[in-house]
């Protein structure tokens, strides 16, 4: 029987009984979009596939209003690497290398790497932005470590890329509520982490939300909440094009149009989308910025 797979794709569930709260990720046609738009070697496909599948995974527990971005800059052979998903479920990712990267490619590694989770309104300035400590070998590690001190909550973390699919699975202890036994609610963790490590990542990329909760946690009393469905998509547009040539300033859009024919092209890197300015849009765009920039005098 061929099993039909779910792709693009993030469950909620409850392990009730156990008090832990967790979320399953995978992502297939929308991780093979954002993965084929560059010719990534395939270590830093997996971490870009593992950060991207992180990116929504950590969207599922909390009220998003905009967007949850993972960015990993380094002074190393790894410049950048970059995943978002909106609260619409909107997912884009890259990364910038130069060859040749490092073999392991391992976080820890990294020279002054920096890793930062940015969740909230980023173009109205409303955003909240943590820093993650990169003293760990993988994604994953890292951001288990973050959540466990940031949030209080004890937390499992696996993630997992291939060619095909990202998948990202993420466990956390709910607090204890008064009138639990303490140590019975240790011992569920301990018992759930345990089922969850026997979990290898073939396994994980290879199977179904549905089969893979049941493998693991049929013995437990599980609750599935509605899906939510993923998509690849791009949140760039001509203003925000504008924007970015104008704070780049008149002398080098100026600068660009000459030496491009009186044309500027902008292509969006995460979509290849096409933007193009002449002249005349130039001199519109930079106008908007001088008049921006005129202080008003008090009448
Ligand atoms: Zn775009």
């Amino acid at each position: 029987m061929e099993t039909v797979f779910v792709e693009d794709v993030l469950h909620r569930f409850l392990l009730e009984r156990a008090g832990v709260r967790g979320v399953l990720v995978r992502l297939g046609v929308a991780w093979r979009d954002i993965a084929g738009r560059a010719d990534y070697p395939a270590p830093l496909r997996a971490m870009l596939g593992q950060s991207l599948a992180a990116s929504a995974l950590l969207t599922g527990n909390i009220k998003l209003d905009g967007s949850l971005s993972v960015e990993l800059k380094s002074a190393g052979a790894l410049r950048l690497l970059f995943t978002e998903c909106t609260d619409q479920g909107r997912l884009r990712g890259l990364a910038r290398w130069n060859d040749p990267l490092p073999e392991p490619l391992d976080l820890a590694s990294l020279p002054a790497a920096v890793m930062a989770i940015t969740i909230g309104q980023i173009e109205r300035g409303q955003r909240y932005q943590g820093l993650v400590d990169l003293q760990h070998p993988d994604i994953a590690s890292a951001l288990e470590n973050y959540f466990s001190q940031s949030e209080q909550l004890p937390a499992k973390i696996l993630l997992a890329a291939d060619g095909e699919h990202a998948v990202g699975l993420m466990l956390q202890k709910l607090p204890d509520e008064g009138g639990h036994d303490a140590v019975e609610d240790e011992d569920a963790w301990t018992r759930i982490q345990h089922l969850t490590a026997t979990l290898g990542t073939e396994e994980l990329l290879a199977t179904a939300p549905e089969q893979l909760l049941y493998r693991l946690y049929h013995e437990e009393s599980i609750s599935l909440f509605e899906p939510r469905s993923l998509a690849f998509g791009c949140s760039c547009s001509r203003e925000r094009v504008e924007s970015m040539l104008r704070s780049l300033g008149r002398d080098e859009v100026e600068a660009t149009l000459q030496a491009r024919d009186g044309e500027i092209e902008v292509i969006c890197e995460f979509c290849a989308q096409r933007y193009t300015f002449d002249r005349i849009d130039a001199e519109h765009l930079l106008s908007i910025t001088h008049k921006a920039e005129t202080p008003t005098t008090p009448q």
